[in-house]
C-alpha cells in the first residue's frame, strides 16, 4: 500500500476536488496520510484567486521537496494554479512531477502511472467541452460518518468581473443534469448525511434540466435530508422564483451568501458586476421578507483600481445598512490576463497599505455587526444539527444552526442529530452553550464519536 497526502488550498469547490481525487487514488491502492512527511504521492490541490493563496501555495512546494529528496515522493500540483501555469509550471519547479488541472481529475491515475512507469513528467490541462465532460460521481461511502456535504452542480462561470481569474481557470460553464445530482443526494441521505450543500462558481445561472430554485425544492424532498444550504450566487440572477422557494420550503436553510463586491455603483460597473446597488438591496429586502431572519452573509474587495475614499465608505455604509451576519473581505489582487488588471494603470492602483488600511476598517466594522447578532442569541434555545467533536474542546459537541452559525457545546448527541442548545455564550464568531433537548435522531447507526471528524483535507484560504 502506498500513501497519499493531499494539501487543499481555497474554495468549497476544491475541498470538493480533493474528495474527488482521493476516490481515484482508492482505487490505485492508495490510502490516505495525514502526515506528508510519510507519503509516497503529494498533491496540491492550487488556488489562484488572489497572489497571496498562490504565494501559500509555492512555500508549501518548497517544504515538499524535502520530501521527496528523502523518501522519493512524487510531487503533482492541480487546481487552478495548474490550469493557469500548465508547462509553466514545471520548467519553474524543476522537481515537480506533474501538474493536472481541475478538469482532468479522472486521468489522475493514467497521470500517476506515466511518472511511475514511464518517468515521464506529465502536464494535463486540457478544458474539457461542455457537451462531453463527465461530472465525477462521489462515491457516498467516502462520506460516510459525515453529515454534511457538498455536491458539485456546476462547472466554471461564463462571467466577466473583471477582477476575477476563475473563468480563465475553470473555463465555460457547465450544468450537471439534475437526476445526477438527485441520485448522488440520495447515496449521501443513505449513509447517513442529514445535509448538503450545492456548489458553484453562480448557482443562479444552473441549467441542469430544471431551474436552480426547482432543483433546491427537489433536492429538499429527498427522504433523509433536512437541510439543503448553497453557494454561490450572483445577484444579478437571483430569480423571485428562488426566493419563492425559500418561503415555502423550511428545509432551504435560512442563510444567503450574496456577494456584492462594493458600495459604489461606478466601481460594480468597472467591476462588470451587472447591477447597482439600489438592485442589490430591493433583492434582499424580497428575501428578508419571504423568509424573516435569514442570515445574509457577502464577499466584499477593497482596494479595487480607482476605487477612492468616498467609494470606500459606501462600502461602509453598505455594510451597515444591510447588517451582514458575516462577510469575507479581500483586499483587490491583481490577476493575469483579467480586465481589471490589465487596466489597473489607467485607473490607478490603490497604494498596498491603503488597502491594507481599509480593509481593517471594514473588517472592525463588520466583527461589531457579527458580535451582535451572536449576542442577541445568548439565552435562546436554538436548534443545532451535531456535526461531531468540537475542534476546540474534544470534551464539547459542534454543530450550526440553520443561518450556519457555529456552536460548541455540551452534550451526548450523535453525529446526525438535531438537538436544542440552550446558549450561554457568544464571541462573534461562535456561540456556545449546553444541549437541552434531542429533537430528532441520526438516520443511521451513528458511528463512535471518535471517528466523526473525517481524516482532515487541510483547506487553506
Ligand atoms: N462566484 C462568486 C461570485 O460571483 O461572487 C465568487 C467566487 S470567488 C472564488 C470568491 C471571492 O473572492 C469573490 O467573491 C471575491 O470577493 C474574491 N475575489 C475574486 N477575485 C479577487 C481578486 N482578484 N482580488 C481579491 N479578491 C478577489
Ligand atoms: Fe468570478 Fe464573477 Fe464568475 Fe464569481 S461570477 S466566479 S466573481 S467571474
Amino acid at each position: 500500500m502506498k500513501r497519499y497526502f493531499i494539501h487543499t488550498f481555497g474554495c468549497q469547490m476544491n475541498v470538493n476536488d480533493s474528495l474527488r481525487m482521493s476516490e481515484a487514488l482508492s482505487k490505485m491502492s492508495y490510502v490516505p496520510t495525514p502526515e506528508p512527511e510519510n507519503a509516497d504521492l503529494i498533491i496540491l490541490n492550487t488556488c489562484s484567486i488572489r497572489e497571496k493563496a498562490e504565494d501559500k501555495m509555492l512555500s508549501a512546494l518548497g517544504r515538499y521537496r524535502a520530501v521527496k529528496a528523502s523518501r522519493g515522493a512524487i510531487l503533482g500540483v492541480g487546481g487552478c494554479v495548474a490550469q493557469q501555469e500548465k508547462d509553466k509550471l514545471l520548467k519553474k519547479v524543476p522537481y515537480l512531477d506533474f501538474v493536472f488541472g481541475p478538469d482532468n481529475i479522472a486521468k489522475l491515475p493514467e497521470v500517476i502511472s506515466r511518472v511511475q512507469d514511464a518517468r515521464e513528467r506529465v502536464v494535463e490541462t486540457a478544458f474539457v467541452d461542455s457537451e462531453e465532460y463527465v461530472f465525477p460521481r462521489a462515491d457516498a461511502e467516502t462520506s460516510r460518518g459525515k453529515v454534511t456535504e457538498f455536491v458539485t452542480v456546476m462547472k466554471g462561470c461564463d462571467n466577466v468581473c473583471s477582477f476575477c481569474v476563475v473563468p480563465h481557470t475553470r473555463g465555460r460553464e457547465v450544468s450537471r443534469a439534475f437526476p445526477e445530482v438527485l441520485l448522488e443526494v440520495a447515496d449521501l441521505a443513505r449513509v447517513g448525511l442529514r445535509e448538503v450543500t450545492l456548489i458553484g462558481q453562480n448557482v443562479n445561472s444552473y441549467q441542469g434540466g430544471i431551474s436552480f430554485a426547482q432543483l433546491l425544492l427537489r433536492t429538499a424532498e429527498v427522504p433523509g435530508i433536512e437541510r439543503v444550504r448553497f453557494t454561490t450566487s450572483h445577484p444579478h440572477d437571483l430569480s423571485d422564483e428562488l426566493i419563492e422557494a425559500f418561503r415555502t420550503q423550511p428545509k432551504i436553510a435560512p442563510h444567503f451568501h450574496l456577494p456584492v463586491q462594493c458600495g459604489s455603483d461606478r466601481i460594480l460597473k468597472m467591476m462588470r458586476r451587472d447591477y447597482t446597488v439600489v438592485q442589490y438591496l430591493e433583492r434582499l429586502e424580497k428575501l428578508r421578507a419571504a423568509r424573516p431572519g435569514i442570515a445574509i452573509t457577502t464577499d466584499i474587495i477593497v482596494g479595487f483600481p480607482g476605487e477612492t475614499e468616498e467609494e470606500f465608505e459606501m462600502t461602509l455604509q453598505l455594510t451597515e445598512q444591510v447588517r451582514y451576519d458575516n462577510q469575507f473581505s479581500f483586499v483587490y489582487s491583481p490577476r493575469p490576463k483579467t480586465g481589471a488588471a490589465l487596466r489597473e494603470k489607467d485607473w490607478g492602483p490603490v497604494p498596498h497599505e491603503v488597502k491594507v488600511a481599509r480593509l481593517e476598517r471594514l473588517q472592525k466594522v463588520q466583527r461589531r455587526i457579527s458580535g451582535e447578532y451572536t449576542q442577541a442569541q445568548v439565552g435562546l434555545d436554538v436548534e443545532v444539527m451535531v456535526e461531531g467533536r468540537s475542534r476546540y474542546d474534544a470534551t464539547k459537541r459542534f454543530g450550526r444552526t440553520p443561518e450556519n452559525r457555529t456552536v460548541n457545546f455540551d452534550g451526548d448527541a450523535p453525529a446526525g442529530s438535531f438537538v436544542t442548545v440552550h446558549i450561554e455564550r457568544a464571541t462573534p464568531n461562535q456561540l456556545q452553550g449546553k444541549q437541552v433537548a434531542v429533537l430528532k435522531e441520526p438516520t443511521v447507526a451513528p458511528l463512535p464519536v471518535e471517528l466523526t471528524v473525517p481524516l482532515h483535507v487541510p483547506a487553506e484560504a
